[in-house]
C-alpha cells in the first residue's frame, strides 16, 4: 500500500520486515541544515567542508572554521554529523591555492593529497573539527584515500592536532570517530588493510564510478557511459560492504547512487543500511524503503551481482524494482 508523501516524511525509515535504515543528508554549507531538518534526516552523512574554502580570496581561519562546524553539530542537536575534510584540487579549485592546475587534476594533487602537502592548512581544519567535537556528535571523514599509506599519514596529522590541543588545554571529544571514503578503486580492493585504522567507511560512488570506468564525471561527451550498475562498480561496492560488515564497521554510501530511488533496493539487497543523499531525494528513497521486504531481495540481487552482461543487469534491476514487496 502506498502512503501519502506527508506521512512518509514523518515515518521512520523501516523496511516491511522491520529493519531500520539510516537516511542521512549531504550538505555543502551550514545554512543547508534547514533543508536537512525539513527532510526528516537523522543526521548528516557528508558535510562537504571544502565549500567553506571556495569562492573567496583568503583562507578561513581556524576560528572561522570552528564556528561553522560548531554551528552545524549544535543545530543537529545530537544527531551525528560527518564532516569530510576539505576535498579540493580535482573539480574544485580555490583562488588562494599556490598549486597550479595539473593536466589531469582528478589524478593530481587533490583531496587528502593536497591536505598532506599543506600540513599547516590541514591541521587548522583538524584542530577546528576537534574543538567543535565537544558541541555535538561530530565524526571526521577523509576523502580520496587510496590505501593504507595516505590513511596513516592523515591519521598522524589528526594525532598531531590532538596533541597540540592537549598541550593547550583545549577540550575535544576523545572518542571522536574517524572514517575513510572509499572512492578510489584501490581503496576498495585493499579495504581489509584499512579496517583496523578507522571507525567507519563511506562509499563515494561519484568518484568510484569515475575512477573505475575511466569516465570523467563532469564530461558531457562521455556521460552516457557513466554507469553506476557496471558489474565492476557493483563488485567494488559489494566488496566494500562485505568487508565493513565482517569487520563490524558501519558503512554508508554518500555518492549520488544513495539518492537514486531506482538503486535503493539493489543497495539494500547488497547489505547497505545507511544512505547519505541530497535532502531533496530523501522522500523518494524512503518511500522505497517503506515498501520493501529485505527478505525478498536476495534472489534477484544475487543474480544481478553474478551477471556479467550489463544489459542483463539492467533487465534484472527492472525486475527487482517491479517486485511487489
Ligand atoms: C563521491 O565522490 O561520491 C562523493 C560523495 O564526493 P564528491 O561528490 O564530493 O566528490
Ligand atoms: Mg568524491
Amino acid at each position: 500500500a502506498r502512503r501519502k508523501l506527508s506521512s512518509i516524511k514523518k515515518a521512520n525509515a523501516v523496511t516491511l520486515d522491520g529493519a531500520p535504515i539510516e537516511l542521512v543528508a549531504n550538505i555543502e554549507l551550514p545554512q543547508d541544515v534547514e533543508d536537512v531538518k525539513a527532510a526528516g534526516a537523522v543526521g548528516i552523512g557528508l558535510f562537504r567542508s571544502e565549500f567553506l574554502f571556495l569562492g573567496r580570496d583568503t583562507l578561513p581561519s581556524e576560528d572561522e572554521q570552528f564556528e561553522a562546524y560548531r554551528q552545524v553539530v549544535a543545530d543537529m542537536k545530537g544527531f551525528p554529523v560527518t564532516i569530510r575534510t576539505m576535498d579540493l584540487g580535482a573539480d574544485k579549485n580555490p583562488k588562494w591555492s599556490v598549486h597550479g592546475v595539473s593536466d589531469n587534476p582528478a589524478l593530481g594533487l587533490c583531496g587528502i593529497r593536497l591536505c598532506l602537502a599543506e600540513p599547516q592548512l590541514f591541521r587548522s581544519q583538524l584542530r577546528a573539527l576537534l574543538r567543535a567535537s565537544t558541541h555535538g556528535k561530530l565524526r571526521v571523514l577523509f576523502p580520496m584515500i587510496n590505501g593504507l599509506t595516505d590513511l596513516k599519514q592523515a591519521l598522524a596529522q589528526l594525532d598531531l592536532a590532538r596533541h597540540e590541543l592537549r598541550s593547550e588545554n583545549i577540550p575535544f571529544d576523545e572518542k571522536l570517530e574517524v572514517g575513510a571514503m572509499i572512492e578510489i578503486p584501490s581503496a576498495a580492493l585493499v579495504i581489509n588493510s584499512l579496517v583496523k585504522h578507522v571507525n567507519f567507511f563511506s562509499v563515494g560512488t561519484n568518484d568510484l564510478i569515475q575512477y573505475t570506468l575511466a569516465i570523467d564525471r563532469n564530461d558531457d561527451a562521455v556521460s552516457s557511459l557513466y554507469d553506476p550498475t557496471h558489474p565492476a562498480v557493483l563488485y567494488l561496492i559489494q566488496h566494500t560492504i562485505k568487508a565493513a560488515n565482517k569487520a563490524g564497521l558501519p558503512v554508508s554510501v554518500c555518492g549520488e547512487m544513495a539518492g537514486d530511488a531506482r538503486l535503493t533496493r539493489l543497495l539494500l539487497g547488497m547489505g547497505l543500511r545507511k544512505f547519505s543523499m541530497h535532502p531533496a531525494n530523501m522522500l523518494s528513497v524512503k518511500q522505497v524503503v517503506l515498501n520493501t521486504h529485505l527478505d525478498r531481495l536476495h534472489t534477484l540481487t544475487g543474480r544481478i551481482l553474478r551477471a556479467d552482461d550489463p544489459d542483463k543487469i539492467h533487465d534484472l534491476l527492472q525486475q527487482l524494482n517491479a517486485l511487489d514487496c
